[in-house]
C-alpha cells in the first residue's frame, strides 16, 4: 500500500521531552538505529516537548527538516510525563507503539528483543528494571517502598520495578486513550487492560545528560495519584481510624467516670491537651484522605481537555494541530493528526479502523 494514508506505520517510538536539550540529539541517534534495525524505515518518532524552557523545540523543529520519520509534537505548557506521554500517544499511528523517556536511562536498543517478544502475541512487553544505574539510595529506597505499598493497596497487580517503559500493541494503546481519567498512572493503566503482558529484566543506566525532571514533590505528587487513582482502600482506612478512636474514646469515658465515681478528679489538664491533639490528628487525617479523592472528582467533572497541543512539526514544517482529544474515536484521531502532517483525511475508515473498532487486531 504506498498511500500514505492509509499506511501504519510498523513501529512508533513515543518519548516525551521536557528541557533535554542536552540529550535528545543523541537519543534520537540511537532510537533511530534501533527503530531501522527492527522496522526498516517504516517507523516514525513522536518526541512530545512538555513546554520545555531550553532549546529542546528547536532541537527536534531542526532535526525533523531532514529525519523524515522524526515528529514532533509541541504541549502549549508543561503537563507533566503523564500527560505529554498520553499526548504522544494519540498522535502515534504505529501499529505498535513504544514508550520511552528521553534521557536514555531505558536503551532504546531493547526493542531488537521487545519486536520478537511481541511477535510471538503478547499485548504489551515491558522493561523490568534488574538493576539501576546512577539513582541515590533515597530514589531506590523510596521506590521500593512505594511498589510494596501500592502492591498492597490495589487489587491490579502493577509489576513492580517498571516504569513506562513498554512496547504496546495498537489495540492496547487504544484501549488507554478511551479512559478519560485526567489523573495518569500510565503503568497502572495498562496493568489493567490485561491481555498478555510479558517483561523483559533490563539494566537500567545513569541519566545520559541533563538532571531528573523528577524531584522529591512530584514524585510524592505521583504516588498519591498513583494509589488514589487505583485504590479506594485508603477512604477505608479513614472509616477504621475513625472507629478505632471512637472506642478508645468510650474507654476513655469510662476510665473517668471510675476516676470521678473513686473520687480521683483531679483535672489533668496536659493529659487532657495530649488527648484532644490526638483525636484532632486523625480526624484531619480522615479529612485530608477525602480530601484527595474528592478534589480529584472535581478535576474529573470539568471535563477539560486533557492536554493542549500547540502545533505539530513534520519534514520541518510545523502545522497547527486542531482539537485532539485522547477521548476521541482512533479513526477521527487519526484523521486529525493527517489533517495537521497535511495529508487529507481519508473519506471512508480504512479496514484497519473497522478491525480496530470491532476489537480484533491485525
Ligand atoms: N518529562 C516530561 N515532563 C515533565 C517531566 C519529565 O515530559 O514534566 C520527561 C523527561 O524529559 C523524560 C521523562 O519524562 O524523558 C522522565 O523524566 P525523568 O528522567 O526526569 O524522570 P526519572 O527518570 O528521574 O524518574
Ligand atoms: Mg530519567
Amino acid at each position: 500500500m504506498t498511500d500514505d494514508r492509509l499506511a501504519s506505520p510498523h513501529l512508533s517510538i513515543v518519548v516525551p521531552c521536557f528541557n533535554e536539550e542536552s540529550g535528545i540529539d543523541e537519543f534520537l541517534r540511537r532510537a533511530v538505529l534501533a527503530a531501522t534495525a527492527v522496522a526498516g524505515q517504516n517507523f516514525e518518532i513522536i518526541a512530545v516537548d512538555d513546554g520545555s524552557s531550553d532549546a529542546t523545540w528547536d532541537i527536534i523543529s531542526s532535526r525533523s527538516c531532514d529525519l523524515s520519520n522524526l515528529v514532533g509534537v509541541r504541549l502549549m505548557r508543561n503537563h507533566g510525563h503523564q500527560i505529554a506521554a498520553t499526548a504522544g500517544l494519540a498522535v502515534a499511528r504505529g501499529e505498535r507503539v513504544l514508550l520511552i523517556d528521553a534521557d536514555l536511562q531505558d536503551p532504546p536498543e531493547l526493542l531488537l528483543m521487545m519486536m520478537p517478544i511481541m511477535d510471538k502475541g503478547a499485548d504489551v512487553v515491558y522493561g523490568q528494571r534488574s538493576s539501576r544505574a546512577g539513582e541515590t539510595r533515597f530514589k531506590l529506597l523510596t521506590a521500593a517502598m512505594f511498589y510494596r505499598l501500592l502492591g498492597r493497596l490495589t487489587s491490579v497487580p502493577i509489576p513492580h520495578d517498571t516504569g513506562d517503559f513498554r512496547l504496546m500493541s495498537r489495540r492496547v494503546v487504544d484501549i488507554l486513550l478511551a479512559m478519560p481519567e485526567r489523573d495518569r498512572f500510565i503503568r497502572g493503566m495498562v496493568s489493567w487492560v490485561g491481555g498478555r503482558q510479558v517483561a523483559l529484566p533490563y539494566e537500567r543506566d545513569a541519566r545520559f545528560a541533563g538532571e531528573t525532571k523528577y524531584p522529591l514533590r512530584k514524585m510524592i505528587h505521583f504516588a498519591v495519584d498513583a494509589i488514589t487513582s487505583f485504590s479506594t482502600i485508603p477512604l477505608r482506612i479513614a472509616t477504621w481510624v475513625g472507629f478505632m478512636s471512637a472506642m478508645i474514646a468510650a474507654a476513655l469515658v469510662v476510665y473517668t467516670l471510675v476516676q470521678w465515681f473513686a473520687g480521683n478528679t483531679v483535672a489533668g489538664w496536659s493529659s487532657l491537651m495530649a488527648t484532644v491533639a490526638f483525636f484532632f490528628s486523625i480526624q484531619f487525617i480522615g479529612m485530608g484522605i477525602i480530601g484527595e479523592y474528592l478534589g480529584r472528582l472535581v478535576q474529573e467533572a470539568k471535563q477539560r481537555p486533557m492536554f493542549m497541543v500547540d502545533c505539530i512539526n513534520r519534514g520541518g514544517v510545523s502545522r497547527p494541530l486542531g482539537i485532539l482529544s485522547a477521548d476521541m474515536r482512533p479513526s477521527e484521531r487519526r484523521a486529525a493528526v493527517e489533517r495537521a502532517f497535511g495529508i487529507e483525511a481519508a473519506p471512508t475508515a480504512s479496514a484497519q479502523d473497522i478491525n480496530r473498532r470491532t476489537g480484533t487486531d491485525a
